[in-house]
């Protein structure tokens, strides 16, 4: 299927609006999830809803909560969640850490108890956006492991992801790295089991260690693992973002004790960001960062199909071509949409009406 982006904005926007999301609460998050479907990243798109609306009938994600500051001394803050969304979370936080970065040149900003922070590109593009480099650090505590770590054999934390953004130059878009630190990220497998798709060698391990490729494995009991990508580097990454995310901010690490329930995707994230013009100044920031991007990228490639990119290329290609021609959903994961549609109590004729270009 291919549905216009407007369509299923309307649809998620009634969805949450549905479930008891008010004022601007439906149109953040929706316009959240869309706009990771637009740039490709269907894994944190609208396929998160219907896990999303279970949640707040579980009591596991309470709606209609805003970023609230425990700790502030200046430019250190701690921002509680409050197990909100993190579409409404996570902007907020920033918008804090943007003011107190153009106050103080930097800060250090730890959000803590937040329901999924979905996309973390979303949040280094709202600091690039106000001139900001910025660096995200991020894990997940509620539920039980699904990485297994350098070397281990079964999962202990999450997928961790990591972004640092840098702002748009003369000539040169923003600079978004922002990534699991898994192979594949979790959404990725489970569009990969939506689809009936085997997975490629090493992303995961079955229940019993041993290497597989079937994303079922992660479904099953015993639950398989994840791997980490670049073995022990990106291991160490990961490990690093439970450890900056989960401990600085005090919202806690991915253990048996902290375990909750299945449906609980807390995020904790520690966020340095710097206004690079009191460091270096606008114009040897402008002049230096777009002469190094067009250095790079005019690295005759391998491929004359495959140019060299930049982190942040692929999702806008992605966003311009989806913007234009609709975003595709797969059926199972339209089922699932559809299915957490009428539970929160949208006509089927409605859901039909909006399913289309
Ligand atoms: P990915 O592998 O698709 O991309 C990772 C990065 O590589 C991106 O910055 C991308 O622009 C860049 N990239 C891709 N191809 C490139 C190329 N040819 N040249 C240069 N750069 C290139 O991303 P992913 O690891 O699958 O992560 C997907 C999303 O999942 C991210 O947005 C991440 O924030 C999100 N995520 C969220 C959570 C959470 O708990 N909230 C957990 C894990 C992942």
């Amino acid at each position: 299927m291919i549905i216009d982006h407007n369509n299923l904005r309307t649809l998620a926007r009634e969805m949450l609006i549905a479930s008891g999301s008010e004022d601007d609460e439906p149109a953040i998050v929706s316009d959240n999830l869309v706009d990771a479907n637009l740039l490709g990243h269907d894994s944190h798109g609208i396929g998160m809803l219907p896990r999303y609306l279970e949640a707040v009938r579980a009591g596991e994600l309470t709606v209609n909560q805003h970023a609230r500051i425990d700790v502030d001394t200046g430019s250190m803050l701690t921002v509680d969640g409050g197990a909100g969304y993190g579409q409404v979370i996570g902007m907020e936080a920033m918008d804090i850490g943007i003011e107190r970065t153009r106050q103080h040149g930097v800060c250090v900003l730890a959000t803590r108890h937040s329901f999924h922070l979905g996309r973390i590109g979303a949040w280094g593009e709202r600091c690039a956006e106000a001139g900001l480099v910025s660096m995200h650090y991020v894990n997940v505590v509620g539920h039980s492991g699904l990485v297994a770590p350098y070397r281990g054999s079964d999962a202990r934390y999450a997928t961790n992801p990591y972004c640092c953004t840098l702002p748009g130059t003369p000539g040169q878009e923003q600079v978004v790295l922002d990534m699991a630190t898994t192979l594949m990220a979790q959404g990725k497998i489970r569009v990969a089991r939506n689809k009936g798709e085997r997975l490629p060698e090493g992303v995961v391990i079955d229940g019993q260690g041993r290497p597989s490729t079937d994303p079922e494995v992660m479904f099953q009991s015993p639950q398989g693992a994840m791997m980490p990508f670049a073995t022990y580097k990106g291991y160490g990454l990961a490990l690093v973002c439970e450890l900056l995310a989960g401990v600085l901010s005090g919202g806690g690490t991915c253990r048996p004790q902290t375990n909750r329930n299945h449906d609980t995707i807390l995020n904790n994230m520690l966020s340095i960001i710097i206004d690079p013009t009191r460091l270096v100044g606008q114009d040897f920031f402008d002049s230096e960062a777009a002469a190094t991007l067009s250095h790079v990228k005019a690295s005759p490639p391998l491929n004359p199909d495959e140019p060299v990119l930049v982190p942040g290329d692929p999702e806008r290609a992605t966003g311009k071509q989806r913007r234009a021609d609709g975003i595709p959903v797969d059926e199972q994961s339209w089922r699932l949409f559809a299915d957490a549609a009428l539970t929160a109590g949208i006509a089927e004729d409605r859901i039909e009406a909006l399913a289309r270009v």
